[in-house]
């Protein structure tokens, strides 16, 4: 095997702390317009990921997580109108031609989808489809782009590779389809890693095992990782930040250890809350949240939480900014809840639960 095959593995950045973004993403809105309405999917986000950083993005589906990383990719159709700034290693992604993102997409930023077996050719081997993958990121033989392929398949540790490269994807399960999936969106050395729910459709042993391959990925490569998930649970275990969206805006952000110690915003405990967790009694062990998200084709007035949030008052007319209130904790809210997750019940959110905590005073 030649040497400018190998993956050069860089020093672990666990957690990313003190290094440049790779990826700034400042006040990204998407704007559909559908049958004479504007849908507006994505208000202003704004995030950095740190090479070899996970990064979560959080929410309920249909706040945006997608459009907003999809934004990013260039996948979004024609009927999209995309505003805002998202730096990638010093390049202007938003605007960028055609032709230029598709240089960029799969090269420098790749991502990997909730379903391997549509995204995989079933009538290709999963070692022609990386073959593939390998030699439109670089100009090599076929012999060359195999050998790569394989070190690929063992990159994301793929039992037996060498048998498996030569198999249909109908006779991988499907956690090794999405192995598969990830050594296609690793074959250009991408500098961001996006999962967008990719482990949503697997039982809950393979999810755990996708999870930590993408947390050893980011380590051992350092490539910036960003999962979507509408799992709180999920991101809490493997993520190093968390962001929450709500209704295409960001609504609370923070480090994870920080984010479950302290939680403010109400959503973001209802989220937590309805996680099954063994050590609570099971009478507690799940709420859902009443009420549904938003029309985003609708104008919302004040906070988009408001109408489901008992900690709501008339201050929540006035939209809240997202501001940084501790340090590196960013949340939007007037009346963030306050003590962690463990120390009671405590909700604030609408249904059954009510309100617990003693009301604030409003943050002016
Ligand atoms: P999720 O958080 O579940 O990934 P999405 O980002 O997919 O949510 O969607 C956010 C909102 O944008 C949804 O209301 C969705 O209906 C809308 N949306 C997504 N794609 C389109 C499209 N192509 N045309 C119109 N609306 C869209
Ligand atoms: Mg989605």
């Amino acid at each position: 095997m030649s040497t400018t095959m190998t993956i050069t593995p860089e020093p672990a950045t666990t957690g990313g702390n003190g290094d440049k973004p790779i990826l700034s993403v400042r006040d990204l809105h998407v704007t559909f317009t559908r049958a004479g309405k504007r849908i507006r999917a994505a208000k202003g986000v704004s995030f950095d990921v740190r090479p070899g950083q996970m990064l979560a993005i959080i929410g309920e589906s249909g706040s945006g997580k997608s459009v907003t990383v999809r934004a990013l990719m260039g996948l979004l159709p024609p009927s999209a109108k995309v505003s805002g700034s998202a730096d990638l290693d010093g390049r202007e992604l938003v605007g960028l031609s055609d032709r230029k993102m598709r240089l960029v997409r799969g090269q420098e930023i790749s991502m990997v989808f909730q379903d391997p077996a549509r995204s995989l050719n079933p009538t290709m081997s999963v070692g022609a489809q990386i073959v593939e993958s390998v030699r439109t990121h670089r100009p090599i033989g076929r012999k060359d782009a195999a050998a790569r392929a394989i070190e690929l398949l063992k990159l994301v540790r793929l039992p037996a590779p060498e048998k498996r490269f030569h198999q249909y994807p109908h006779q991988l399960s499907g956690g090794m389809r999405q192995r598969v999936m990830i050594a296609i969106a690793l074959a250009s050395d991408p500098k961001v890693l996006i999962a967008d729910e990719a482990t949503t459709a697997l039982d809950v042993t393979t999810q755990a095992q996708i999870m930590e391959l993408l947390v050893d990925l980011r380590e051992r490569l350092g490539t910036a990782v960003i999962m979507i998930s509408h799992d709180l649970g999920l991101a809490a275990s493997y993520a190093d930040e968390v962001l929450v969206m709500y209704a295409g805006q960001v609504v609370e952000q923070a480090e994870t250890s920080e984010l479950f110690a302290n939680v403010r915003m109400p959503y973001t405990r209802a989220l937590l809350e309805a996680i099954p967790q063994v050590s609570r009694p099971s009478h507690s062990a799940l709420t859902v949240i009443g009420g549904h998200p938003p029309d985003p084709s609708q104008r919302i007035e004040g906070c988009p939480f408001r109408p489901r949030c008992v900690r709501a008052t008339e201050t929540c007319v006035t939209a809240p900014a997202l501001q940084e209130h501790e340090a590196g904790h960013w949340y939007a809210c007037w009346h963030p809840v306050t003590g962690a997750l463990t120390e009671g019940p405590a909700s604030g959110i609408d249904g059954e639960h009510g309100v617990v905590e003693p009301e604030e005073e409003p943050r002016s």
